[in-house]
């Protein structure tokens, strides 16, 4: 199957590396291929500085320290980490949990695994039709007894952006710590972890137009000494997490949050919002009925669309858009299973709408041209399956 004609418009199941990116990782390959560990020689101390300024890049993008900054393989690590770090090393009374019911499941898989092992109890915090977390159910069940509350940023399938200085607010307040999955983020809001009262918080290059295989886990200093490491070995980084840096990933990572921190990110998300709303607008203008799930757009991810075609299924859409369009009917990670949405579910919708509702994700090199066609293929499918 050819797939150079295929329209990409599944930015938050991943994006393309930035080509600027790439020609920054590329030395990293070629010519300086040291350990970044080696500290004996000139390649280590090479690999070693670009390790250093690509941290130091990332920990501009949300107003961090680049010694908060733990490289992993992604956000799931990340994620894991944070949890099985923090509950593996806590003070026995702190044994609950607060998590969204909107997680991704690499924080809803480690609350069933922190039940089994530690009986830490893991609380959902309830959204509304928008997907916004209840802060009134987060400080009446705030205690004591909470060792952290974890609130994914920026949601994945609905693409709704959470009020995280109330959040971290809260947490600060009682003496629970606050983690953030913010895989989605960087596209999506500016972060500043310290004006948010986050301590901890999962990132994703390729989310972010970087490399797959790498991500971050930043760590308020002061509470690095309340991780324990998941990954044991070598000692790198601080022992938190050992196993030789991939230094090009590292660099890529590193260029991906330079290109998308400050003006630039504003503007561009401006455009992709545009893009996003030509595509929703025109498609809702049409004969069939056509819906949007989620939020209003001034608390959404510019660039995400979940829209629900009564009377279709998603996976037939889908299926006949194929080659043309690529778009999912829910996150990547849960796709293949023939189960709706649990996101979907949480803000209110039926089996059936749910199984009825597709995400469009635009990005950094969607063009007005693309969206148009998309929408014309859509067209076709949707008159070839009414046929049917
Ligand atoms: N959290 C969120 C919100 C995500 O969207 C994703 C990717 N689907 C992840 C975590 C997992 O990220 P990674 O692929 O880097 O492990």
């Amino acid at each position: 199957m050819k797939i150079d004609d295929t329209i990409y418009l599944d930015y938050q199941a991943s994006t393309p590396v930035d080509p600027l990116v790439l020609d920054e990782m590329m030395p990293y390959f070629l010519s300086q291929y040291g350990n970044p560990h080696s500290s004996e020689h000139i390649f280590g101390w090479q690999a070693a500085e670009a390790v250093d300024k690509a941290k130091t890049k990332i920990a501009y993008l949300i107003g961090a320290d680049s010694d908060e900054i733990v490289f992993t393989s992604g956000a799931t690590e990340s994620n894991n980490l944070a949890l099985f770090g923090l509950a593996d090393k806590r003070q026995s009374k702190r044994n609950r949990i607060l998590v969204s019911s909107i997680e991704h499941k690499s924080v809803l898989a480690v609350t069933d695994k922190l039940r089994m092992k530690y009986g830490i109890e893991c609380l959902k915090v309830p959204v509304n039709n928008e997907g916004i977390v209840d802060l009134n159910f987060i400080s009446d069940n705030l205690d004591d007894s909470v060792l952290a509350i974890s609130i994914i940023s920026v949601n994945n399938e609905i693409g709704t952006i959470q009020p995280l200085a109330e959040i971290g607010l809260l947490a600060k307040n009682y003496g629970a710590l606050f983690h953030c999955d913010a895989a989605q983020a960087p596209c999506a809001v500016d972060i500043d972890v310290f004006d948010m009262n986050v301590d901890l918080l999962s990132m994703s290059a390729h989310k972010i137009y970087g490399p797959k295989g790498i991500g971050a886990l930043y760590v308020r200093r002061e509470h690095i000494h309340k991780v324990e490491p998941q990954i044991v070995g070598g000692g790198q980084q601080n022992n938190l997490r050992s196993g030789t840096l991939p230094v090009p990933l590292c660099v890529g990572f590193g260029k991906a949050t330079e290109l998308i921190s400050g003006n630039y990110a504003a503007l561009e998300r401006k455009r992709i919002a545009a893009l996003r709303d030509r595509f929703v607008d025109n498609l809702i203008k049409l004969n069939w009925q056509i819906c949007s799930n989620g939020p209003k757009s001034c608390i959404r991810h510019p660039g995400n669309a979940n829209l629900r075609f009564e009377g279709f299924s998603s996976y037939d859409i889908l299926s006949a858009l194929q080659p043309k369009v690529a778009a999912s009917s829910g996150s990547a990670c849960t796709s293949g299973t023939t189960e709706p949405s649990y996101v979907l579910q949480a803000i209110g919708l039926t089996d059936d709408e749910a199984s009825s509702s597709i995400r469009f994700s635009f990005g950094r090199f969607t063009t007005d041209e693309k969206v148009d066609e998309a929408l014309e293929k859509l067209k076709c499918v949707l008159y070839r399956l009414m046929e049917v």
